[in-house]
């Protein structure tokens, strides 16, 4: 998606909102959270001929964060 190329339908009207003002949101309705203190904006990349949203942090301190808070999913087979 971030090639310009969208994944499902591969469109090639793929458009960026990573630099759009005011990313996080209003109320942080475009950032998830990352710890009770943090939260993380997204960069979202939409196809405007199917829909299709993906989203990023970009953001690398915040990465760092949540591999280290949150939950590591294991690969299938591994519950
Ligand atoms: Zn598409």
């Amino acid at each position: 998606m971030k090639n310009g190329q969208c994944p499902k339908c591969g469109s090639k009207e793929v458009y960026s909102g990573a630099d759009i003002p005011l990313k996080s949101g209003p109320f942080g309705s475009n950032a998830i959270p990352v710890t009770l203190v943090s939260i993380a904006a997204m960069d979202n990349y939409v196809c405007v001929d199917c829909g299709l949203v993906e989203s990023y942090i970009e953001d690398s301190a915040k990465l760092k964060d949540i591999a280290k808070e949150w939950k590591k999913i294991s690969p299938a087979g591994g519950q």
